[in-house]
């Protein structure tokens, strides 16, 4: 059966479930329970029911590993970006990405698409709404029948003898459980939370907001808004406010232009998904200062929707050296020039700092971070040394040998990993690439954590083949 003659979700669903036993992925569950004296020990925990975490269950299905559970803080829904701070109409990458379906062309978006509005509405699609994107994720969840537990939030963690003990508070009640193997893939602030700039520091919480938090546009009806930042979040925000009828929106950038060129979008080939990670420390970091150099650029949608806003501003080379509050105002100082506004939007990112993330505050020190292998240059140590230095696999590796051996049960799958295993823990492109390397990972673990156990199977394996009484003639 071909994509074309799939016509709804129902076909396309159990030609799935066809196509998946043909490839009899799910039907040998190989792994030894390590704990069979504790039930709610799990061979694998994912925290985090974004794409990545789908992704990686995913692939741990198609591994055979099937004790595992995923976690998520949020609501069924809404875990990810898409339908709370992604303020944009459309995703910023193009439509044909395989995303978390790596290798299985029937669970990508463009199948669920095609499926549902036909071949022609696929060809006539732009790029993807972002609400379309959720609801596809969704299905991905529901269709591989993805063990995932909402509003469930890890707040600590430490090693057990061999496992990890995890701490969790589900709704409103603390729940624990143990797991062999962790995979925190927690998204874009995961490991480190929001970066907020210093000038910030001191001012009255109700003066601004970080574009990943809850804004109520509404109540900034008529009043003049500074956004800060350069990125397509920051248009986004602007384009948000003015919609909403905001008096005016100052977009401030550091740079002297708004960045046009995505250098990072011509990273997303299989060679580098394949072989950066093997690249020496200096050529990894050259790789990844060139893209991030340039900055990451608006998609011109964002842009096309600010356009003809009379009251939008934007300002290059706008170095805020402090802002205060003034009778009700805030006033933003500049190197040249002051500016007032009443509001300031923050589209300003993610930090990368183990060190301030919750529930990794009692392993973080332990952690092999960029800057303890001394190969950074002498000036990127302070932007790039909080990066954590991973192993093949994504998992954390030790500061000091022999000193938290359980780290290698811990996969950092989300965006800290990018300058070890370049971009396939965040972007929709690569992250099959990396869910799958991380699966790997974890079952040639809990094969070699097996193994005496699983040599005495062997020796144990006596199925025959034959009967030896229908072949009179064998010796
Ligand atoms: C606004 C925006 C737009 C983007 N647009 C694109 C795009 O167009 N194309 C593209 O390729 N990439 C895009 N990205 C980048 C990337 O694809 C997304 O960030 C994507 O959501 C990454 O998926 P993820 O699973 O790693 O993280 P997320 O989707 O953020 O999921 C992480 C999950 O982990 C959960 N979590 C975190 N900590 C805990 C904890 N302690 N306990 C339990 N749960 C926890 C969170 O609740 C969250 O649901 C965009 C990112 C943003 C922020």
């Amino acid at each position: 059966m071909t994509l074309q003659r799939i016509v709804g979700l129902k076909q396309l669903e159990e030609e799935i479930r066809r196509e998946r036993a043909m490839l009899a992925s799910g039907e040998f569950p190989w792994v030894i329970p390590s704990f069979p004296s504790k039930p709610t020990c799990f061979d694998v925990v994912i925290v985090g029911a974004g794409m990545a975490g789908l992704a990686v269950a995913f692939q741990l299905q198609q591994a055979g590993i099937f004790n595992f559970r995923i976690i998520d803080t949020c609501m069924p829904g809404l875990e990810g970006p898409w339908n709370t701070y992604a303020r944009m109409k459309m995703l910023r990458s193009t439509k044909d990405l395989v995303g978390p379906a790596y290798n299985f062309p029937l669970l990508t978006f463009q199948a669920w698409y095609e499926a549902q509005y036909g071949e022609s509405n696929w060809q006539h699609l732009g790029k993807i709404p972002t609400h379309l994107w959720m609801e596809y994720l969704g299905w991905f969840r529901e269709m591989l029948q993805l063990p995932v537990q909402n509003c469930a939030h890890l707040v600590h963690l430490e090693p057990v003898e061999n496992l990890l003990k995890l701490s969790v508070i589900h709704g409103d009640m603390p729940e624990d459980f143990m797991t062999r193997k962790l995979v925190l893939a927690t998204g874009r602030g995961g490991f480190g939370g929001v970066d907020l700039p210093e000038f910030v520091k001191d001012l009255p919480k109700g003066y601004y907001s970080h574009t990943c938090e809850e804004i109520d546009f509404r109540a900034l009806k008529g009043k003049r808004l500074c956004v800060f930042g350069a990125g397509a979040s920051a248009f986004d925000a602007a384009a948000v406010a003015l919609e909403a009828g905001v008096g005016s929106v100052t977009l401030l950038l550091r740079r002297k232009h708004v960045p046009k060129v995505n250098k990072l979008a011509s990273l997303t080939y299989y060679g580098m998904s394949a072989g950066f990670y093997h690249l020496s420390d200096e050529e990894r970091y050259a790789f990844m200062v060139e893209s991030w150099g340039a900055g990451g650029p608006p998609p011109h949608e964002a842009l096309d929707r600010v356009q003809g806003y009379s009251n939008f501003f934007v300002k290059g080379e706008a170095h805020i050296q402090c802002v205060f509050v003034e009778k009700e105002e805030l006033v933003v100082l500049l190197t040249q020039e002051e500016l007032r506004c009443d509001y300031m939007i923050l589209a300003t990112g993610f930090k990368v700092d183990g060190t301030q993330q919750p529930e990794l505050r009692d392993v973080a020190d332990k952690i092999l971070f960029w800057k303890d292998r001394g190969t950074l240059p002498k000036d990127a140590a302070e932007k790039f040394g909080s990066f954590p230095y991973l192993g093949p696999h994504f998992e954390f590796l030790e500061k000091k040998k022999g000193e938290a051996p359980f780290l290698k049960h811990l996969y950092c799958f989300n965006y800290a990993a990018t300058l070890s295993h370049g971009l396939i823990s965040s972007d929709v492109p690569g992250i099959g690439v990396g869910a799958h390397r991380v699966a790997a990972g974890i079952a040639a673990d809990l094969f070699i954590e097996n193994s005496r156990a699983n040599f005495e199977n062997l020796v144990q394996y006596n199925q025959s083949e034959f009967d030896p009484r229908d072949y009179p003639f064998l010796p």
